[in-house]
Parts: structure tokens; C-alpha cells; sequence
């Protein structure tokens, strides 16, 4: 699924090609990000989606997701918990490791973030691999949460991964793809 803003929210996210390495194509919000009133829209594609469902948290995962996912929990009037890379989490935490393309990564949640049966939108600026998306779903259904949707700003289908997402039961949306 995508917003009707999704064609203008596309138009700015720039390709930086080969970057950081050969043969990736970088896509950078950072333009999305200067210009005013498609940040608007773009907030307001997830505020629209999911202000008549009821949602106690928004999880955002670091570092980009932390950037749409603020404004979406001020505006919803919910909660917002940070889910993050090992290490950074000062209390007691949760993990959760999952392999990359080269090497593996951590996700970490703190383990009092959610109250059992709690409703998540759990949100991330790009679905590539679906990988980081699906560990960090996983933490939250370990912590006692049930995940809403999974929600992106845009989603890369040729590299399968929010097919992926589906396939483990997890609904995804994206603005753009
Ligand atoms: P993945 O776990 O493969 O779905 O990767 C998702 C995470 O990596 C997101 O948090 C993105 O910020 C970042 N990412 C992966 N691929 C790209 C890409 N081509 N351009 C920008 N960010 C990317």
C-alpha cells in the first residue's frame, strides 16, 4: 500500500549511487528532510493512517526511523520508544541479532518499553532486506506487544523485503516504493 502523497514523497528522496560501496544505491532522505512541506506530507501520511486505530506506541527504529517516528507519536498523543542498535540502551534490555548481507547486527528494546497487549506501529525509514523491520518486530512481540503494522517511508520490493515482512504475518505500509 502507498499514500496518495507517495509520487512527490518519492521526487525527493535522492539516489546516491554507489555509496558506501559499489553496486548499492544509496537512497537519502536528507532533501525530504530540507524541504518543508514534503516533511509535512509525509508525517501526515502516517498520522492519516493510523490516528482512527488505536496505537499506544509508536517504536522507531535507529537512527532515521527516530526522525518520522517523533512527530508521529506527538501527533497520535502516544507513546514513543526507541528501539536501538546493541549498546546504547542504559537499562535492562531485550535483543535480538539478525544476519546481513556481510556479518550480523543487534537490536536492542528495553524490557519494560511495552505493557502486555500494548498496540505498535513500529516504523523505520527504508525496507531494504526487511531484516532490521522483522528483528525489531520480533523484539516487541517478545516484550508483550502486538505489532499494529510495520510502516516505512519507502519500501525497496526488488530486494524482498517487505514481501518478507508479510509472510512472517506482519501488515506493511509504505508512502513510496
Ligand atoms: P534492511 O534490514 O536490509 O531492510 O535495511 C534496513 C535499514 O538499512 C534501514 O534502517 C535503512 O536505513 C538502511 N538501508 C538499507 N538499504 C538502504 C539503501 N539502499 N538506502 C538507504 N538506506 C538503506
Amino acid at each position: 500500500s502507498s499514500s496518495i502523497y507517495g509520487d512527490y514523497i518519492k521526487s525527493v528522496i535522492r539516489t546516491v549511487p554507489d555509496w558506501p560501496q559499489p553496486g548499492v544505491n544509496f537512497r537519502d532522505i536528507t532533501p525530504l528532510l530540507q524541504n518543508s512541506a514534503a516533511f509535512r506530507k509525509l508525517i501526515d501520511s502516517f498520522v492519516h493512517r493510523y490516528q482512527e486505530l488505536e496505537v499506544d506506541a509508536v517504536a522507531a527504529i535507529d537512527a532515521r526511523g527516530f526522525i518520522v517516528g517523533a512527530p508521529l507519536a506527538y501527533e497520535l498523543g502516544c507513546s514513543f520508544v526507541p528501539v536501538r542498535k546493541k549498546g546504547k540502551l542504559p537499562f535492562r534490555t531485550i535483543s535480538e541479532t539478525y544476519t546481513l548481507e556481510y556479518g550480523e547486527s543487534t537490536v536492542e528494546l528495553h524490557a519494560d518499553a511495552f505493557r502486555e497487549g500494548d498496540r505498535i506501529v513500529l516504523i523505520d525509514d527504508i525496507i531494504a532486506t526487511g531484516g532490521t523491520m522483522l528483528a525489531a518486530a520480533s523484539l516487541i512481540q517478545r516484550s508483550g506487544g502486538h505489532v499494529v503494522e510495520t510502516a516505512t517511508i519507502l519500501d525497496l520490493p526488488e530486494l524482498g523485503g517487505s514481501a518478507k515482512i508479510q509472510e512472517a504475518g506482519y501488515s506493511v505500509f509504505s508512502v513510496c516504493s
